[in-house]
């Protein structure tokens, strides 16, 4: 067995039933995507709009590409006919472009709600604040698309207290939406949240996908 498919075999036997692995392949060469998918893995994660269409082109096409970077509006387009899920929808206005778009070539695409509760400034995404008042907005506003949860990310600390005080929030912030205004919406359930570094934490916080790159694919080069 080569290295990705051990690394991705080792992850899989730790996460629990029901969990999802969007293994995250930004930066990597599609060889070793081929390797992921070898070994039996169809979701991956991709950061870069223009890197994630040329990379479907060049795979098997029963893989779910799933976008999990800042997205433009301008690069919306690209990536529709190929996505399967959008993690990152950080503003009124891109869900706004991502079901315009969805909905023009007669697609509903999954997208999961980008909640930014870390204390980091450079994150992007929905304050607690800002997705209280938008989520109400919601149904039956964007046919484009299909609000499947939210996605998350903890600050970047070695401080595991309040990395967990992050993930925390993610799901309370997940658990209040459910039986709010995503009441009425039975495919609002995924918590994405969970790195190389942190899945663990993220796991016993109750994370339902979790986003992997470094532990199966090794170091970027960037
Ligand atoms: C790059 C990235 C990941 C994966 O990070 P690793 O540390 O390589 O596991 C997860 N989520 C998002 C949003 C990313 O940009």
């Amino acid at each position: 067995m080569n290295d990705i498919a051990e690394n991705l075999n080792r992850i899989l036997s730790t996460l629990p039933e029901g969990v999802t692995l969007t293994a995250v392949s930004k930066f990597h060469p599609v060889e070793a995507l081929q390797q992921a998918y070898d070994a039996g893995q169809r979701i991956f994660g991709e950061s870069r709009a223009q890197e994630l269409a040329k990379k479907a082109t060049q795979l098997p096409a029963d893989i779910e590409w799933h976008f999990i970077g800042h997205l433009q509006t301008n690069k919306v387009r690209s990536i529709i006919p190929h996505v399967a899920m959008i993690q990152s929808i950080d503003s009124p206005r891109l869900l706004q472009a991502v079901s315009d778009e969805a909905a023009r070539i007669n697609r509903c695409v999954d997208v999961l709600l980008q909640l930014h509760v870390a204390k980091e400034e450079t994150k992007f995404g929905f304050t607690p604040d800002e997705i209280s008042d938008f989520a109400p907005q919601i149904a039956g506003n964007y046919p484009g698309v299909r609000v499947a949860g939210v996605m998350g990310m903890a600050s970047n600390t070695d401080d595991f207290d309040r990395v967990r005080d992050d993930f925390d929030a993610i799901r309370r912030i997940f658990h209040s939406l459910a039986n709010g205004a995503m009441k009425s919406n039975p495919a609002f359930r995924h918590i994405s949240m969970g790195m190389s570094h942190d899945y663990k934490i993220a796991l016993s916080c109750g994370s339902t996908m979790v986003r992997i790159g470094t532990d199966i694919f090794g170091e970027r080069e960037y």
